[in-house]
């Protein structure tokens, strides 16, 4: 596999970053997942402005390679023949070579990765026919959760505590309600209302949230963004989530309670479809 590492196209095996990089030693570092359908990128210009957001909210320095990021996706995809995958995109603070909990000074570059990953069937997947099965956990991650950084190890805990109890993922609750999955924005459908939590600091702005609400409003559906309960996802008619690398996805069973008939739902069958379909229309 051929990687991208500040401004160099090399085999993966000889991409090497120092020991002291930010990103290795405090977590200071912002990533973005683009999905590639066709050989083609979807909403990349959200991920881009996203990243945008995160590297400012953090005082970050922008990579020098920012304004060819497009070209760069570009060329990974082409070099590693990627027809559908994604393309993981980290900045980290770099380092000025020593472990410091201030930050360098601004002629200490970022340091910039990107690397693809190739998933035949990411569109055509076959868990979106069965949907997934959740539990519920406390949120216990920091503050800022709309800022998109690589500090994983309680979603990455989380998984671990779903796979335990038989299942696919974890919704994390805060103050009696659900904020997100571990790597994916939460819905419920009643009726044709479709309920997701607001935004604010306590979620990360899904990039495909804003597609899909979109998508919902102009196929006649009703949105409500607010806070709920995991009983009243338990009762719903249908939930589902998501992400960029999972779309939109079915969940049929949150702490082993049935959703509606224990099956994909309608809506979220029927949003999964526009998604795709209005995605690769405007994929770049
Ligand atoms: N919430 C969290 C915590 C995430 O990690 C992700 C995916 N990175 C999302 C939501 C979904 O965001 P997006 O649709 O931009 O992939």
């Amino acid at each position: 596999r051929t990687v991208y590492l500040n401004g160099d196209y090399l085999p993966e095996e000889d991409a090497k970053i120092s020991i002291f990089d930010r990103s290795f030693l405090m977590a200071d570092g912002v990533y973005e997942v683009t999905s590639v359908l066709g050989g083609k990128l979807i909403d990349f210009a959200g991920h881009s402005k996203r990243l945008e957001r995160s590297l400012s909210e953090l005082e970050m320095q922008k990579p020098d390679a920012f304004d060819d990021l497009l070209e760069i996706h570009r060329e990974l995809v082409r070099l590693n023949d990627i027809d559908e995958g994604m393309i993981y995109l980290q900045v980290s603070r770099g380092s000025a070579g020593d472990r410091d909990f201030t930050y360098p000074s601004a002629d200490v570059k970022p340091t910039l990765v990107l690397f693809t990953q190739s998933k035949p069937n990411l569109a055509d997947n076959p868990v979106a026919k069965i949907g997934i099965k959740v539990i519920s956990i406390e949120d216990q991650r920091w503050g800022r959760r709309d800022i998109k950084t690589v500090q994983l190890l309680y979603p990455s805990m989380g998984k671990m505590m779903a796979k335990a109890a038989g299942c696919d993922d974890a919704w994390m609750v805060e103050d009696g309600a659900v904020t997100e999955g571990t790597s994916n924005n939460a819905y419920i459908v009643k009726g044709n209302t479709i309920i997701t939590r607001h935004l604010g600091t306590e979620i990360l702005h899904g990039i495909t949230r804003a597609a899909v609400l979109r998508f919902a409003l102009e196929a006649q559906m009703k949105v409500e963004e607010r806070p709920f309960t995991i009983q009243e996802a338990q009762d719903a008619d249908e939930a589902f989530i998501t992400s960029a690398s999972t779309f939109v996805m079915p969940v049929v069973e949150i702490d082993g309670a049935a959703i509606g008939t224990g099956n994909p739902g309608p809506v979220a069958a029927r949003l999964r479809e526009i998604y795709l379909e209005e995605s690769r229309n405007a994929a770049l």
